[in-house]
């Protein structure tokens, strides 16, 4: 079945490239210019993904993002933002607002195509048995184990809870506090500068196996495990 995908953007060159390079890529585009024209046209089709232009004339794209997690039917419906270089120190607002992921402006329509295919792909939890595998690298939760091929990795706790959470929730940009909330949890004061010690750890574990590249840095928004080449 082919995708939907709303492109909400003001510039009509960008939504235009956009929409051919969906086609190009078999996926159906659909198209605003603002807010306004996106709530519309969600509330016509819900679009299994929407890429979502940061500047927007009216109300603002984070500003719509923050709308569209609130609404039931748009809360689950990923969103990727578009955005201009010096809008990147925002980007910890946009994952506070629940966007998956960003792309930078200017930026190539493979680049886009292979980021959105990402997030589509991007796995929500295991198949109920508790075993996941992505880029080379299997955890298997029952057994609390991390395999890579034949060999078993050698993992510490906090490292193991860290990874499993990346690999339940991969191709998705964690900032260190949200990371902190979901592995550390909320009770105990952590600082942020942890988050990094144990990024660190994690990537030296699987450095023996060349698998440390799956945990990227996202300048200026966290981390995130991407099993797709960067
Ligand atoms: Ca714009």
């Amino acid at each position: 079945m082919q995708k939907r995908i709303l492109i909400v953007e003001d510039e009509g060159s960008i939504r235009d490239m956009v929409a051919f390079a969906l086609r190009k890529a078999d996926m159906e585009p659909m198209a605003a210019a603002d807010a306004r024209e996106a709530q519309l046209a969600v509330a016509a089709t819900v679009p299994d993904l929407i890429l979502l232009d940061w500047m927007l004339p009216g109300m603002s794209g984070l500003e719509l993002a923050r709308r569209l997690r609130r609404e039931t039917l748009t809360a689950d419906v990923p969103i990727i933002m578009l955005t201009a270089r010096g809008e990147e120190t925002d980007r910890v607002a946009g994952l506070e607002a629940g966007v998956d992921d960003y792309v930078v402006k200017p930026f190539s329509t493979r680049e886009l195509i292979a980021r959105i295919k990402a997030v589509l792909r991007r796995s929500h939890g295991d198949d109920g048995s508790g075993v996941i595998e992505l880029g080379g690298l299997k955890i298997d939760g029952p057994a609390h184990r991390v395999h890579a091929g034949a060999d078993t990795i050698p993992i510490g706790p906090t490292e193991y809870r860290l990874l499993h959470f990346f690999m339940t929730h991969a191709e998705r940009v964690y900032s260190r506090a949200q990371l902190l909330d979901h592995v550390w949890g909320g009770s105990v004061y952590v600082e942020e500068r942890t988050v990094d010690v144990h990024i660190r750890r994690l990537r030296q574990t699987l450095q023996p196996w060349k698998l440390d590249g799956l945990i990227q840095t996202v300048r200026g928004a966290g981390y995130r495990f991407s099993a797709t080449a960067a």
